[in-house]
């Protein structure tokens, strides 16, 4: 097993570096890419504060994830080595209760992914927890911290 060691240290997936979600489209990536790209080149004259050398560090990273991601094959393996690294949970967000929304009828709690789809607060929940809630439409999931009592 030929193993490259530099992505096990580092906590930042691809999707993280390109700023997109785990499931994006090519399309989505694709994007997002070019934008940060184009944010991000080392060539690119900008007047923030963030030192060049972190600029073009991070303008490899974007260049590298890219070309792992938009390739289809190379995008699943890669998958496969972060479902590895992350256990049994991609934690997208962590939120708390005050994140979440309740629906019109006051029956539960809702964060709108974004997808479009929602994150439902489970009732039984424990005050004080930590919980995973997943999206009923994508596989984003999310850690809420509970407030404790209410
Ligand atoms: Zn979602």
């Amino acid at each position: 097993m030929s193993e490259t060691s530099t992505t096990k240290a580092c906590k930042t997936s691809h999707y993280d570096v390109l700023q997109v979600a785990r499931d994006a489209t090519l399309e989505q990536i694709r994007k997002s890419y070019q934008a940060l790209a184009l944010q991000y080149h080392p060539d690119k004259k900008r007047t923030s504060n963030v030192p060049a050398t972190d600029e073009s560090d991070h303008f490899i990273r974007i260049d590298q994830a890219w070309k792992t991601l938009r390739d289809d094959r190379l995008r699943r393996i890669y998958d496969a080595e972060l479902m590895q690294q992350t256990e049994e949970y991609f934690v997208n967000e962590v939120l708390t209760e005050a994140d979440f929304e309740r629906d019109e009828d006051g029956n539960f709690c809702f964060h709108t992914c974004r997808c479009g789809g929602y994150y439902i607060l489970p009732e039984e929940s424990e005050p004080g927890e930590s919980i995973y809630v997943s999206c009923d439409e994508c596989s984003l999931v999310v850690q809420v911290n509970l407030g404790k009592g209410s």
